[in-house]
């Protein structure tokens, strides 16, 4: 087959221009969460892959191979912009096909060969000619990719913003526990700041 002209090479692989802003956007929030550990796996973006039935030929799709996390992988994709993301199981098209993901962006510009899909999972379908229940996590964030990666940066923010809430917690009931000249035995002191660390923990959750 021959590349489209917009394609650009990827660590390797031909990637239309959205892939190469969405892919490390969506890794670095994917390490930051720990859903996987080092670099995504990268089976194919642009390609012909005949079991792929053509879906990879103009851009927009990708595959990667298993790793980490793959339910919580498949879950982010879908929450950055890529609602027709599926865990595609060994034999998924009963040839024999490599267990894998495979992921359309969505509002990417080229991803022509691969849309239907993302109408596919908008009906509640896995993507396939044999057109199945979808059996990704529900419910569909119906962002862009370029949605995506704003909300991805919005997380990492509201995660950072927790941490500095944590700490000025646990310097206030410091403070307030021990003031100038207070004889607080050490026991007492660590029991403030046990009662820190709970609230701390709490407003965790409430952000989660
Ligand atoms: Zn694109
Ligand atoms: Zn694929």
């Amino acid at each position: 087959m021959s590349l489209p002209t917009y394609a650009i090479q990827f660590r390797g692989h031909p990637a239309c221009p959205c892939q190469v802003e969405w892919l490390p956007a969506f890794e670095a929030e994917a390490q930051r969460r720990g859903f996987i550990t080092g670099p995504l796996p990268i089976a194919q973006l642009i390609g012909g892959a005949v079991t792929s039935g053509g879906t990879h030929a103009t851009g927009g799709a990708a595959d990667f191979w298993p790793h980490g996390d793959v339910a919580q992988v498949v879950w982010l994709a879908r929450q950055m912009g890529a609602d027709a993301t599926w865990h595609r199981w060994f034999n998924w098209d009963g040839h024999n096909g490599s267990e894998h993901i495979h992921s359309v962006l969505t509002g990417c510009i080229h991803n022509g060969a691969a849309r239907y899909q993302i109408d596919k999972v908008r009906a509640g379908l896995n993507g396939l000619a044999n057109d199945h229940k979808d059996d990704g996590p529900r419910p569909l964030s119906g962002r862009t990719w370029k949605q995506g990666i704003e909300w991805a940066e919005e997380q990492d923010m509201a995660s950072e913003e927790t941490i500095n809430a944590i700490a000025a917690e646990v310097v206030r009931q410091l403070t307030d526990g021990k003031p100038d000249n207070s004889d607080l035995t050490r026991d007492q002191l660590w029991k403030q700041t046990q009662g820190a660390a709970d609230e701390a923990r709490d407003l965790l959750r409430a952000q989660q």
